[in-house]
């Protein structure tokens, strides 16, 4: 009996080093011009580092009219074989609109996107507010359910669009970067907050769930995708479409949860069942994603 349990658990122990498993998920296309590229530049360097990595990405987009070339753009992602999703049309805050106001804006990124190719009935919040009370979390669900529509949700929140932030402050200031270290950095924090919200998962879920990665249509995330895709794998990670991602069972999971939703669906869910671990990520605050890039010395 005990050399089973020894088993069991050396068997566990492998099966959660082994078969963590991550989707990759881009938001708020289409993007306007970023810190160094054009946005059409981007998205085909983008297409191409996700082709040669041999992934499948899911693509939340807004309302394309917002961007000249922006049906064009999303035509380009669907043509290489990602995933279109609805992201609302103008990207409001559940938390600063009216319950109507908000399913309209839904609808109509629907009514906007769904005739393009490989387009899903997955609808993510932005900031991931998902409703200040039961109410309306309730309200918003119910008018997802009844259009077909699942929950577009994230597992691993990242601040990428940070990294983004500051590349651009540094280029507008006449600022260059060491592109290599810039990569370095930017994909160990990226695979640092895949693993915390891993451990989070086999903690208080007893499993690694399918993960879904938060990240957005940016200029850093098409020059140094192909070390966040090679800094995942080293650590143990394979890359899984989207579609497989939807089918984990945290899927048909909603969190009772109101007030937590807007960290992922594994840490709401961890928080319902008593998680008591750690809760803040080593890349969760600005001023210490600011301070890593000095350190590693990326500005020139
Ligand atoms: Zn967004």
């Amino acid at each position: 009996m005990k050399y089973f349990l020894i088993m069991a658990s050396a068997l566990l122990l492998m099966t959660n080093t082994f078969a963590r498993e991550v989707a990759l998920t881009f938001d708020d296309c289409p993007r306007k011009s970023g810190p160094i590229l054009k946005p059409l530049d981007r998205d085909l360097i983008l297409v191409k580092e996700l082709k040669e990595a041999g992934i499948t990405a899911a693509f939340f987009c807004n309302s394309p009219t917002r961007e000249t070339d922006g049906i064009e753009r999303l035509k380009l992602f669907a043509a290489n074989g990602h995933l279109i999703a609805n992201h609302s049309a103008s990207h409001p805050d559940l938390n600063k609109v009216s319950i109507s106001d908000f399913t309209k804006n839904i609808d109509q990124a629907d009514a906007e996107l769904r005739s393009l190719p490989n387009f899903r009935k997955w609808f993510r919040f932005p900031f991931l507010h998902e409703g200040q009370n039961s109410k309306d979390v309730e309200a918003v669900r119910a008018h997802l359910k009844k259009n077909d529509y699942t929950n577009g949700y994230v597992t691993v929140d990242t601040e990428d669009w940070y990294v983004d932030e500051i590349l651009r402050q540094k280029v507008a200031s006449g600022k260059s970067y060491d592109k290599s270290r810039l990569c370095h950095v930017y994909a160990k924090m990226m695979a640092d907050d895949g693993d915390f919200f891993d451990k989070m998962s086999v903690e208080a879920l007893g499993r690694s769930v399918k993960h879904v990665i938060l990240l957005h249509e940016t200029d850093l995330n098409a020059i140094c995708l192909s070390s966040l895709a090679k800094e995942y794998r080293n650590r143990g990670w394979s890359f899984i479409s989207p579609d497989i991602a939807y089918k984990d069972p945290i899927a048909s999971t909603e969190p009772l949860s109101t007030t937590k939703l807007n960290e992922g669906r594994v840490f709401a869910l961890a928080k319902e069942k008593g998680y008591s671990g750690p809760t803040q990520k080593t890349w969760g605050k600005v001023l210490e994603i600011e301070q890593e890039l000095n350190k590693q010395q990326v500005w020139r």
